[in-house]
């Protein structure tokens, strides 16, 4: 028996789970504090359920939840701080206890792998409840299943119930989606396409990651006319596409690619780096001085900026390091991994659908032979230049839809354009998986036929738990034949694999020849 056990992401010690510590660098403690938490959430959202609710227990749950997805928070005593918040909240509400710590990963292996599916899709969907919390939208049904769906993982439940369960939870996140989708664009207005550069002009800077638009917003009003300038990182690329945000004329561009190669992008990196939301990596001694966090996000001995009881950041701690720090001195060239300069942004639903004629004549005349969806995750692990290796491979009759931070492995290649449209469109951050639904729910009615039916094909990444809710969206929604890789889920057992496979189709990813092949014939 091992110190800890933890197999909610991709990276996954030996693809089974990690026992010992975290292959992503979380302690056994912190682990273990994450699964106290989650029993604490569990009896919470029990008393919750069967009882009275309450606004200080919606919101817990929600941060609970989203404080345990992966590469989140490492800090053992804000972990420590939330469990006892959660304890007495749901004290209050006249709950008893929480679930057995013992018993959170024991029990039937299949019922264990599809109570933990689950516990992660929720991971995922609090993450999307919370952004669109922060920017004032609440979905009552949304909030309410969270209740529910902690509830029942204390339940006993046959197979076919909890299969059901998961295709309920997929619609809800559906509507959690939607909530964010209409949160976002509430507050910055509808993403238009953008190109963003990946050059870095000389000067003090900072480096904004994660996925938190608000936060964003925030610290760009804060740093106007200070001589700062502002580069988003990883997944909060698709921000320059947002009117609102892409107005302030100090949000200059891009730094650096994907989560995973943060370590060695920000070595002796002249700027600090905010971190909004997911995925922070253990910093290395030569720019820890440099790493703030926000929100649900902490690292032990990172500057934390909190926010204040109207939900107000002061962001000053991080602006006088920028000045101290002073950036570069000579401006940057720099490049995405394929080595292209510039990126484009904000091929959002409404962007794509503002085209749909022209893509719909395209496909009828035979222009556009195939749509993908190549989106997702990028992550650690080798194998994943497959997806480069399968975006190069497409046809030019082809386009491919993306989205997520998997897209760093080809955003920055030139592929072309079909009428007009480039064939490579990047609809936004993995918290945008709705407007790809949208679009392929628009085609499919435009073409008068199912999802399944059109020439569309998906082939996702995943790594985390974000990508868990998305697919059990995807499944709720019917859509089969979906490629995943670059491995298959370790809390998937083989009896519950196998049911998704013969339900939906489900296919792990081959080699980008074979796939392509079997795709297009
Ligand atoms: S989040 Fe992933 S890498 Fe980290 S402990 Fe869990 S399974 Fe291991
Ligand atoms: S797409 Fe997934 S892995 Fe990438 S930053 Fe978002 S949550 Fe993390």
């Amino acid at each position: 028996m091992g110190k800890m056990f933890c197999f909610q992401c991709e990276q996954t010690a030996g693809g089974k789970g990690c026992t010992i510590q975290g292959v992503c660098g979380k302690t056994a403690n912190t682990a273990n504090n994450q699964d106290e938490l989650t029993c604490e959430l569990i009896g919470l959202a029990r008393a919750g359920y069967h009882g009275k609710r309450s606004h200080t227990a919606d919101e817990l749950i929600v941060d609970g939840l989203f404080t345990t997805v992966t590469n989140v928070n490492f800090d053992e005593d804000s972990i420590k701080s939330l469990k006892n918040k959660v304890s007495q909240e749901a004290l209050r509400l006249g709950g008893t206890k929480p679930y057995d710590f013992a018993a959170l990963w024991q029990d039937d292996k299949d019922i264990v792998s599809l109570r933990s599916t689950l516990l992660f899709g929720m991971r995922g969907m609090a993450s999307y409840a919370h952004h669109a919390r922060v920017l004032g939208k609440n979905d009552d049904e949304v909030t309410a299943w969270f209740y529910k769906g902690l509830a029942e993982f204390a339940n006993d439940h046959t197979v076919d119930e909890w299969l059901a369960l998961l295709m309920e939870f997929g619609q809800i996140n559906l509507k959690c989606m939607a909530l964010l989708d209409a949160a976002n664009t509430g507050a910055y207005g509808t993403p238009t396409p953008t190109q963003v550069t990946c050059n870095i002009e000389k000067g003090p800077f900072i480096v904004v990651s994660g996925h938190d638009l608000r936060d964003l917003y925030m610290l760009l009003k804060q740093t106007e006319g200070k001589g700062i300038n502002i580069y988003t990182h990883g997944e909060m690329l698709p921000a320059h596409a947002y009117p609102e945000l892409h107005k302030f004329a100090h949000l200059k561009g891009n730094f650096g690619t994907a989560w995973q190669n943060q370590q060695k992008e920000f070595i002796n990196l002249p700027a600090p780096v905010l971190f909004t939301t997911n995925c922070i990596m253990p910093p290395k001694e030569n720019y820890k001085d440099r790493i703030f966090t926000t929100s649900v996000v902490a690292y032990p001995s990172m500057v934390h900026i909190d926010a204040d009881e109207n939900g107000k950041k002061d962001f000053t701690p991080l602006i006088e390091k920028t000045i101290e720090l002073g950036g570069y001195t000579e401006n940057q060239h720099q490049t995405g991994i394929n080595g292209g300069d510039k990126l484009v942004t904000g091929f959002a639903h409404g962007a794509v659908l503002a085209v749909a004629d022209k893509v719909i004549a395209a496909v009828k005349s035979g222009a556009i032979k195939h749509i993908f969806l190549v989106g997702g995750c990028d992550g650690a692990k080798p194998g994943r230049n497959y997806y480069t290796e399968f975006v190069k491979q497409t046809p030019k009759d082809t386009v491919i839809l993306t989205l997520a931070c998997g897209k760093f492995r080809f955003n920055d290649i030139d592929a072309g354009e079909i009428g007009g449209l480039p064939r490579i469109m990047d609809m936004g951050q993995c918290n945008d998986a709705y407007s790809a639904i949208q679009v392929a729910v628009a085609l499919a009615n435009a073409f008068g036929v199912g999802v399944n039916e059109l020439p569309l094909s998906m082939v996702l990444s995943w790594y985390e738990q974000k990508a868990v809710c998305i697919l059990l969206t995807l499944l709720s929604l019917g859509i089969k034949n979906i490629r995943i890789g670059p491995t298959l889920p370790a809390f998937l057992s083989e009896n519950v694999l196998n049911v998704l496979i013969e339900k939906f189709a489900l296919t792990p990813v081959t080699t980008p020849e074979a796939d392509l092949k079997a795709i297009l014939g």
